[in-house]
């Protein structure tokens, strides 16, 4: 059990004709058996042996959240190769990057991405295919005689390199955090305890897959335990809550924003096996959860992680005591501790930088030792640059990213407490509280909201509602409308680019 395709094999002998993955329902649904997911598997493993590709190479890897992704994951696996996942709408400049930085030999593409991609491939002598897009027909594996598969795979150790992948983290250029074969499996192994996933179960999600907590959290876990995973490639909260009683779907997954949108967008339908709605990524409102709970008639948890930790380190126990706010106990497996700058464990109600430790937890970033040095000790405690405390019974609650902070006029505001307060003003659909540039003050609270459809709000109700509840010095003094608020690849509000927009001429 080195890796996630010693974990799919036994579902091949077992339930062969059952649905391992597959595409939203619809007239074009591609539907991949274990045994057809395991075939085209190998055909990918072949590819990449054709190609001329040795175990320790590593391949990019560009491509939607559809079946093809984990082929061509598991088939570069099987081969022995490391898959740089990369988000399909990076800038040539920014795969030129990764490319360089990654001295990856091939580039593999979606071919609704392909031109983009092989240009960059060809302008970094790196070798180009575009994936072969897979139909409902094609290869699958027979078992022998006595039942079983043996499946070709190169041979590989537990610390193998199963992927990069790019993160930006706080500072500098994007560092790919370096995830083993044995981060993987622990990763799967943890979340299949913690929600208790079972065969009986069927799981969908629309987080994209070159991102971690879609990847590692959501994906894998459910492949491992044989259950139908439905993969939306686009993220359309309509479709999605649309299929979820058509597929009889269980467990969702997605970032706070897909809820938002859900309850803005999505029809009245209905979900009545739902028994999960997991959420991470980014900080989720309570006030959100509780609507989202109400529609969906299902329990949102919270769980907390970085690419850099599989997308572990807590969760809300979803067969437990769930304390709405909180990012929930740390995962099975793994440790938390609060510490001060000096690196002192801080008691319980103490606010101090997160750090967790624990099996998920990441090789190191690529080729950065140093980097590397700054975030992850020899004891293996990782630094997640996430401000947060414990209370008395070992919930963490995260209170913010330490490089989202606002210093107003010397006062700490932490933009998390102030969206909360937004949330809970009737019609505010999304909101994100920034620092932006301030003569006097040095950073001004600004507040950027989009509302919800028909809704009619102006800045100074914002203003009288904050005041209810905020400090002055908490209350946001540029307050801004509009349509919809700059996302990241995951679907996470790009704090950075709100305060690009609201700094430029100052
Ligand atoms: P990028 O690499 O694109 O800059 P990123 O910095 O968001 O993205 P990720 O590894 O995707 O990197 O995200 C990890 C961060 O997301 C955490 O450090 C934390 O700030 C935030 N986060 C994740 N889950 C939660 C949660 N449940 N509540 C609050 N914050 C969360």
């Amino acid at each position: 059990r080195t890796s996630i395709i010693d974990l799919l094999v036994p579902w091949a002998e077992t339930i062969p004709d059952s649905v391992a993955v597959r595409t939203p329902p619809g007239p074009a649904r591609v539907t991949l058996s274990h045994v057809r997911f395991l075939g085209e598997i190998g055909a990918a493993r072949d590819r990449y042996r054709a190609a001329g590709l040795a175990p320790g190479d590593r391949t990019v890897l560009i491509c939607p959240s559809c079946p093809e992704f984990l082929i061509e994951l598991f088939g570069a696996h099987a081969a022995g190769l490391a898959v740089v996942a990369v988000n399909p709408l990076s800038t040539t400049r920014e795969l030129d990057y990764i490319l360089n930085d990654s001295g990856a030999r091939l580039l593999v593409a979606h071919p609704a991405v392909a031109d983009a991609a092989k240009a960059a491939a060809a302008g970094n002598e790196v070798g180009f295919e575009a994936l072969p897009l897979v139909g409902n027909e094609g290869p699958v594996v027979k078992a022998g005689p006595d039942g079983a598969i043996g499946f070709d795979r190169a041979d590989f150790e537990w610390n193998d390199l199963a992927a990069l992948l790019y993160t930006s983290g706080t500072t500098g250029k994007p560092k790919g955090a370096m995830l083993s074969l044995g981060n993987f499996v622990s990763a799967t192994d943890i979340v299949r305890e913690m929600i208790r996933i079972s065969p009986d179960d069927r799981s969908a999600t629309g987080l994209p897959l070159f991102h971690v907590f879609g990847l590692a959290a959501m994906s894998l876990p459910a492949l491992a335990a044989g259950v139908p995973l439905t993969l939306f490639p686009r993220w359309d909260p309509q479709a999605f809550v649309s299929a979820l009683a058509e597929d009889a779907v269980t467990i969702i997954s997605g970032v706070p924003t897909m809820w938002m949108s859900v309850l803005t967008n999505a029809p009245n339908g209905q979900a009545p096996n739902l028994r999960l709605v997991s959420s991470g990524g980014a900080s989720i409102a309570g006030e959100v959860i509780r609507k989202v709970e109400s529609r969906l008639d299902a329990p949102l948890t919270e769980g907390y992680g970085l690419t850099e930790t599989s997308g572990l380190g807590t969760f809300n126990p979803l067969f437990g005591t769930r304390k709405v706010g909180s990012v929930g106990v740390t995962a099975p497996g793994f440790e938390v501790k609060i510490i001060d700058p000096a690196g002192a464990s801080l008691p319980a109600g103490e606010v101090g930088e997160v750090v967790l430790r624990g099996p998920a937890v990441m090789l190191g970033y690529w080729k950065k030792p140093e980097a590397t040095a700054e975030v992850l000790d020899a004891e293996g405690w990782f630094r997640t640059g996430d401000l947060g405390r414990l209370d008395d019974d070992g919930y963490l609650f995260i209170v913010d990213r330490i490089k989202d902070l606002i210093i107003h006029g010397g006062y700490n505001v932490y933009p998390r407490e102030v969206e909360e307060v937004l949330y809970e003003i009737p019609g505010v659909a999304q909101a994100s509280v920034v620092g932006t540039p301030d003569e006097k003050y040095g950073q001004q609270v600004t507040a950027v909201i989009a509302l919800s459809p028909g809704a009619h709000l102006d800045a100074a109700e914002v203003e009288r509602y904050t005041r209810e509840s905020l400090a002055s010095y908490k209350i946001p003094r540029i307050i801004e409308f509009v349509e919809e608020l700059p996302k990241g690849p995951s679907g996470k509000i790009l704090k950075r680019e709100i305060v690009a927009m609201y700094t430029q001429g100052t």
